[in-house]
Formats: C-alpha cells, structure tokens, sequence
C-alpha cells in the first residue's frame, strides 16, 4: 500500500487557507470585532492560554454587535468559567487515551475507525471535548501514516474510516485525496466519513476539488458537519453544500447542546429546519461531554430531554436528530431516555 505523505503542511494563502490566515487569535480582537469590552462580563475572561483564542473572521460577521449574549460568540469567547473545577468534568470524559490504539487512530466502536488526521481545527469551540487531547503525541508523519493504514488493513471488521482530528479539512485537497486514495486501497472498508466544522466557519472550505476527492472514488462518502446555531447557516453554505449533495455526497449534521447558546425548543427547532434549507439532514444532539473547562455549558439530562420532547411534537420525525450522550466504554452512543 502506498504511503500518503505527511499531513501536517502549509496551508497556501489562497482561498479557504487566506480566510484562515486571517483569524482573530485573542479575546481582545474578537471583542473589538464585536463592539465589547471586558466590563461587559461581569465574570471576566479566562486567562488561561492553553486552549486559545482562535476565530475566523467570516464567523465573527454573523456575531449580532454590543451583545454579550450572542450564541456564536458564546461559543468561541474564553470566559473565566473555564478556570473552575468541578469533580464530574475531566481532561478525558470520553476515555479516548484508552482507545487510542495507535497514533493517530481511535477505535472505539465496531466497524469503525477514527483518523485524526489533523492536529488542528479552524476554530477552537470552547467546549470541545478534546481541547486536552494530546495532538502532539499523534502528528501523523509519514511513518505513523503508514503504521495507521496498516492498523485498518490487519482488521477486516473496520467496513468505516472516519476522518476526524482536529479538523480533517485542515488537510490541503491535495493531501486529503492521497489519504482517501490510501483507505480506497483497502478492500474491506466501504464507506468513508468525514466530520468537519471547518466549513461551518469558512464557507469556502467546500471547494470542487473538495467534492471531486468524496466522489470520485469507490468509498461512499458521508459530510457531517458541526452546526449549533441556525444563524451560522448563510446562502454560501446552501449554495456549496447544494453542489456536494448533487454529487452524491450525504450530508449531516451534528450538533452539540449548549446551555446559553441552543438549550431552547425555539432555537432547536429552528435549527432543524434551517439545516435542511441548507441540505443537511440533523444526525445527533449531543448533550455536553463532561470536559474540564466547559462546565458553564451543561445542560440537563432532564432538561435536554424536555427539549426533545417539544421537538417530537413539533417537526416531521427526519428534522429531529437522535438526543444522546457519549460514554466512555459504552459500545455506541447511548440515546436519552426520560428521567
Ligand atoms: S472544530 Fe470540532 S474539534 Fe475543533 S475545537 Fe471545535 S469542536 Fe473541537
């Protein structure tokens, strides 16, 4: 099997990577994008700098102006919660290290095998799950690519690649293509996922070549992106993500549950149908994993399964995702029940 060359490289300055260049990489410049200032939060920021600050431009634009509580801000802004420290919340809610079973790879479930295929993301979401992973100890380079295929190759059960990371549309085309290219070449597996939300933030992520690399090979390919909020949907993405669907690419949605930002009926609802004018169809939504720093996002179990219910009752049953938490050791998701 060919070995795909190294996947972390320059991002040209062109396009979708320009966009990038040109984030905003502190809780000062986000502020001023918005028109706040510091006194605005009565709780302060966090200082912290190990998870920080990183924020493309085209997604400030769609933060309202002078609102502290804006839900998009919300979710990139480091308020000083993050610095508190709660017994259930920890680095690794989700048991990952242990499944972690070769660099770069986690396999967690049966048939299917997480790549993190890269180490960062275009945005850093401040209740991320990962935001401790540690990505330096599972750079792919060359070698490790190479181990990571093999590792898929020796266990025929693995019928799924998932691309995740990071994000794995952090990878130039030229580079994803040689990775799917790779994973093609082993027979066994059928399908190929991708889960990104690189284009969420940067519209321009879904470029031609983009749909050419998810279509134009045997694997069936699935684009599941990351939206919390119907206003981070824009005629961009519809027109972009229209052309992905015409190629035969199936696109989801998952969407995580965030107290603040989405925890209303109102909101989720409107989030479905907002998905799918933008032709996604809404897969998951997650309540919280219980990541250190991201204590100030919880919502309930209780709370999130009444959001649900209104959702039932409400929307065609194809506009409601499944409400679930993931638990470390479990062997799938586990769906909420009522409490
Ligand atoms: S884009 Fe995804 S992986 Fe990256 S910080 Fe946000 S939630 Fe985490």
């Amino acid at each position: 099997m060919a070995i795909v060359a190294q996947t972390e490289k320059l991002i040209p300055l062109v396009g979708w990577g320009r966009v990038l260049a040109g984030a905003l990489r502190s809780a000062d410049e986000l502020l001023q994008a918005v028109e706040l200032t510091v006194a605005d939060f009565p709780e302060g920021l966090s200082i912290a700098q190990q998870f920080p600050v990183l924020v493309p431009q085209p997604f400030v634009e769609l933060m309202r102006k002078g609102d502290p509580c804006d839900p998009l801000l919300l979710q990139v802004l480091p308020l000083a919660a993050e610095e508190q420290m709660h017994p259930d919340f920890s680095i690794d809610p989700l048991g990952e290290q242990d499944t972690n079973v070769a660099t770069g790879v986690i396999h967690k479930y049966h048939g299917r095998v997480l790549l993190l295929a890269a180490s960062g993301c275009a945005v850093n979401c401040r209740y991320c799950f990962r935001r401790h992973f540690p990505y330096s100890d599972n750079r792919l380079g060359r070698t490790q690519w190479q181990a990571a295929l093999d590792y898929i190759a020796q266990d025929a059960s693995i019928s799924e690649v998932i691309l995740s990371g990071g994000d794995p549309l952090m990878l130039q085309d030229e580079r994803l293509a040689e990775l799917v290219t790779a994973i093609a070449q082993i027979p066994h597996v059928q399908r190929l996922r991708v889960h990104s939300r690189l284009p969420v933030v940067i519209a321009e992520r879904l470029t031609e070549q983009l749909t050419d690399i998810l279509t134009r090979t045997r694997l069936r390919s699935t684009l599941v992106l990351h939206v919390n909020h119907p206003r981070e949907l824009t005629p961009m993405h519809a027109e972009r993500l229209g052309k992905l669907r015409q190629a035969g690419v199936t696109l989801l949605n998952q969407t995580v549950l965030l107290k603040g930002v989405n925890d209303s009926a109102q909101v989720l609802i409107e989030l479905s149908e907002t998905l799918f004018d933008h032709h996604l169809l809404p897969y998951y939504l997650h309540v919280l994993d219980r990541v250190q720093g991201a204590q100030h996002f919880d919502v309930s179990s209780t709370e999130a399964y009444a959001l649900y219910q209104q959702m039932l009752a409400q929307l065609p049953g194809y506009l409601v995702p499944k409400l679930v938490r993931e638990e470390a050791g479990q062997p799938h998701k586990t769906p909420l029940h009522a409490f």
